[in-house]
């Protein structure tokens, strides 16, 4: 299995960097963090060597820890407010979580509190970071959750996106093993609006059902050229690579190989993804292509750097014009640059210039409403129903695709919206 690239810390170095913590009165550490993790509280316990104290500290606010420790923009959120910033020494906030999370997956610390078993049956549909967030809050809550997920395993774009080096899948399958452990039940292999619809989730007892199914359909470049050979979605790609390295398919099936040229057509956080695996399956050359300049790359500053450490030539001001090929594989990318039309030579070009909603669940289900894109629209009260009674929606198919933490965040004011729904009901004898 590929190394992780970043390595966790020691518990001296875990210690220490805790310790630097100055457990400021008004935190803007916690202000940073989307789900207002209590980032004093856990470096305090970490600094006196209270490791399951600190586990505890930050389940309370994330079901997902060992997950953001690793893939969170910390530098935007934690450590971008961390007053220690200004000496350019913020406390590095992430490594410490992900310490935290590696420690308990050991050693067993923290004390789960019991559940208290209540009244209230919900379907959560996709185990990405929403649906996870949804099915974790809920059943510590006492509620019987059942996650339904396409996949052959719950993780979602944790585990069939995110590569490898940067979120090993030991990891994610961790996380899900706990949230398991809360009493949630996953029923994979199941595509909802095919295999089961959530009129029948309603049949079989459900109270809520909630969608947490993310953006699955890629965006395609509608430029002459399209179809030819060569040309592939880069999430495609990476879910491949993730089948190979699991020996769940023949390398010969990865669309990237040995000695290839490759062209990335994009700037954020799938970009650098596709480009630095494409360069890990040792593509000959590996270059992005963005059509603005450096400073309106969405990608996350660490990913940036990894990708430039990892030989990968970036293009500013690229703007693809044509896939250029020869009998039917390409061979290049044309783009527009401020000094004229220029071909990138490629015989593969991976496309990650971002994703919506899949229209399965809605096309199949009586009263959802969504916008012109697909993304599902829901209102305040309570908190992610969409426009039919007792279906809730969080994560990016409501709010677009963003972040692992701002997905949790919107699934977190959900779980409470969905509980206020049921517990309503309950009051009503419904
Ligand atoms: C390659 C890549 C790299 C990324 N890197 C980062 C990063 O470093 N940091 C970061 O914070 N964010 C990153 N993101 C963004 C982040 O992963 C997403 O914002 C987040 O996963 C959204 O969570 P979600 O739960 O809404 O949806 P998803 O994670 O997409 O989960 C949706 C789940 O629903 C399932 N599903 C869909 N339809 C159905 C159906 N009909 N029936 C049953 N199941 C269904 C899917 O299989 C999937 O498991 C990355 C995204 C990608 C694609």
């Amino acid at each position: 299995m590929e190394k992780e690239e970043i390595e966790g810390y020691s518990i001296a170095e875990a210690v220490a960097e805790a310790r630097r913590c100055l457990n400021c009165p008004k935190p803007l550490c916690r202000t940073g963090c989307p789900i207002e993790n209590d980032i004093p509280a856990f470096n305090h316990a970490v600094s006196l060597g209270n490791f399951g104290d600190a586990f505890s500290i930050i389940s309370q606010r994330s079901n997902l820890p060992a997950i953001c420790g690793r893939v969170c923009p910390h530098e935007n959120q934690c450590e971008g407010h961390c007053v220690l910033n200004k000496a350019g020494k913020a406390i590095h906030i992430g490594k410490i979580e992900r310490f935290v999370a590696d420690f308990e997956a050991d050693a067993k610390l923290a004390k789960d509190n019991k559940i208290q078993k209540i009244e209230g049956k919900v379907a959560v549909i996709g185990s990405g970071p929403a649906g996870l967030t949804v099915a974790g809050d809920l059943a510590r809550k006492g509620y019987e959750v059942v996650v339904y997920e396409s996949e052959s395993e719950p993780g979602g774009v944790l585990l069939y996106g995110i590569p490898e080096f940067r979120l090993p899948k030991d990891v994610v399958r961790r996380t899900t093993k706990k949230i398991e452990e809360l009493g949630v039940k996953y029923i994979t292999n199941t595509v909802i609006g095919r295999d089961l619809t959530v009129d029948e989730l309603f049949k079989d007892g459900f109270d809520a059902v909630f969608i947490g199914t993310g953006t699955a359909l890629a965006k395609s470049l509608d430029l002459p050229g399209k179809d030819l050979t060569g040309v592939i979605q880069s999430n495609y790609f990476l879910r491949m690579v993730r089948l190979y390295q699991d020996g769940n398919v023949e390398k010969t099936e990865v669309p990237v190989e040995e000695g290839d040229n490759v062209v990335v057509i994009g700037a954020g956080n799938v970009a650098m993804d596709a480009c630095r695996t494409a360069v890990r399956m040792k593509a000959a050359s590996v270059t992005v292509a963005y059509r603005k300049t450096e400073e309106f790359m969405r990608a996350a500053k660490a990913e940036y750097e990894g990708a430039i450490k990892d030989g990968v030539s970036f293009k500013w001001e690229h703007a693809p014009v044509e896939f250029v090929g020869e009998n039917g594989r390409v061979t290049g990318l044309k783009c527009q640059t401020p000094e004229g039309e220029v071909v990138l030579p490629a015989n593969k070009i991976l496309l990650a210039i971002g994703s919506r909603p899949a229209a399965r669940i809605l096309s199949t289900t009586e009263g959802i409403d969504a916008d012109e894109s697909g993304y599902v629209i829901t209102r305040q009260r309570p908190y992610g129903m969409s426009t039919r009674r007792g279906i809730f929606a969080g994560g990016d198919v409501v709010h677009k695709p963003a972040t692992v933490v701002l997905a949790m965040r919107e699934a977190k004011k959900v779980a409470v919206g969905i509980s206020e729904f049921i517990e309503a009901k309950k009051l009503l004898g419904e």
